[in-house]
């Protein structure tokens, strides 16, 4: 059973009479590393809203784990999600930032710092856990961001072009590390990007977007034999 199954999803925002994603079917397997390609306005962010459960389908239905995502509450479905400046706190520290969501869901205090310790040696931000997010690069923070999305330690993680603003030899070193980590704790990512050489570097299947609609599903070697 894939982990993930859209079965006919259609978005329309506002009444609108072009539907921003349509007759959306596709799974994603346990483990998998699945990236959704395309330009812009093609559909990637909306397909990752609704999978995230920020947008609801106009038609059609999105399967988790076998059952409906309509039918499980929000707090109740374990994904992680790194979209631009998500769930950050610019003004608290880093460990503030991890420790701040475990703290909502009242876990003991020795706990988060044990449990904030695991996730800043993960993204090898050992010993930065006092710095200020503000006093951060580019890149330290994008590793803070991916703590952040695995503090709850989900099976699922969910991605919208994480690494966009940084330069391209930072993009290089942290796409290595988001597949070191996906490795080693057997994650399912759901990336978005338009930048093809990031989707043929990171995906085991890539999903190619236009207009709303499935183009091409397929191994990157496919993919880049017949794009
Ligand atoms: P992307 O870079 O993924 O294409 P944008 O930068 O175009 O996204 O959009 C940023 C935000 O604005 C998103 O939350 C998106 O849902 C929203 N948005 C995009 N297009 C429209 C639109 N036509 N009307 C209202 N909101 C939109
Ligand atoms: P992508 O992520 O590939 O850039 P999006 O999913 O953001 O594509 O957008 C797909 C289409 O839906 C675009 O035409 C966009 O303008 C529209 N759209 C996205 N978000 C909104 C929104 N919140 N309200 C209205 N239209 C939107």
């Amino acid at each position: 059973q894939p982990l993930v199954e859209f079965r006919g999803v259609e978005k329309r925002y506002g009444g609108g009479t072009r539907p921003a994603v349509a007759g959306l079917d596709l799974t994603v397997a346990k483990g998998e590393f699945l990236t959704l390609l395309g330009p812009s306005g093609s559909g990637k962010t909306t397909t990752l809203m609704m999978l995230a459960g920020f947008e609801t389908p106009t038609a059609g239905d999105i399967m988790l784990d076998g059952r409906s995502l309509a039918k499980q509450p929000p707090h109740k479905r374990n994904m992680g999600v790194v979209f631009q400046n998500y769930a950050l706190f610019p003004h608290m520290s880093v460990s503030q930032n991890l420790a701040f969501p475990l703290s909502v869901r009242g876990m003991r205090t020795q706990d988060i710092a044990a449990r904030v310790d695991e996730a800043l040696a993960l993204v090898r931000l050992d010993g930065l856990g006092h710095r200020r997010l503000d006093a951060l690069s580019g890149g330290q923070r994008q590793r803070v961001a991916l703590a952040r999305a695995l503090i709850f330690e989900p099976d699922l993680v969910l991605m919208d072009e994480p690494l966009g603003a940084l330069d391209r030899q930072l993009r290089e070193k942290l796409q290595a590390e988001i597949k070191r980590i996906q490795r080693a704790l057997g994650l399912t990512i759901v990336y978005v990007t338009h930048d093809q050489s990031e989707a043929l570097t990171l995906s085991d299947r890539i999903v190619v977007f236009a207009d709303g609609a499935v183009q091409q599903i397929g191994s990157p070697q496919s993919i880049y034999e017949h794009p």
